[in-house]
């Protein structure tokens, strides 16, 4: 599980400030989805405790409380597993690993880190493992 990998060189494109910016956005993700976590967790985790009798005469309300249950916490699930690969991406930026591929370890292209800072594996190697799914 736990992939020993040492990386030598450094990311030829990230530098400094751009590290910096890419931290920026980090913080800025990881803060939108800890302000959301808890409204989805109330929203995914609540009973149908509202007192009122068991009659499937509503049921199709039921169905659609459920529904949006679902959603919830797969958003919930979505958004606690980003939140593993953000402070993975913080350990990378503080271990100067930060930028190269989980998988092949080849630096990544600059546009993906600035839009997917957190993004563990390279465009190819994502859809490699996207396409063998
Ligand atoms: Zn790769």
């Amino acid at each position: 599980m736990a992939k020993k990998k040492t990386i030598k060189q450094k990311h030829p494109k990230l530098l400094k400030k751009k590290i910096d910016f890419i931290l920026e956005i980090l913080n800025k993700k990881r803060a939108v989805i800890l302000s959301d976590i808890p409204g989805l967790m109330t929203e995914g985790l609540s009973q149908h405790n509202d007192g009122s009798s068991s009659s499937p005469l509503h049921f199709a309300d039921i169905g659609t409380d459920e529904f949006n249950q679902g959603i919830a916490l797969s958003r919930l699930e979505r958004d606690e597993s980003l939140i593993d690969k953000i402070e993975i991406a913080y350990e990378k930026i503080n271990s100067g690993k930060f930028g190269f591929c989980d998988e092949c370890e080849k630096p990544m292209k600059l546009g993906r880190l600035e839009f997917v800072p957190w993004a563990p594996l390279c465009i190819e190697c994502q859809e490699l493992i996207e396409g063998n799914s």
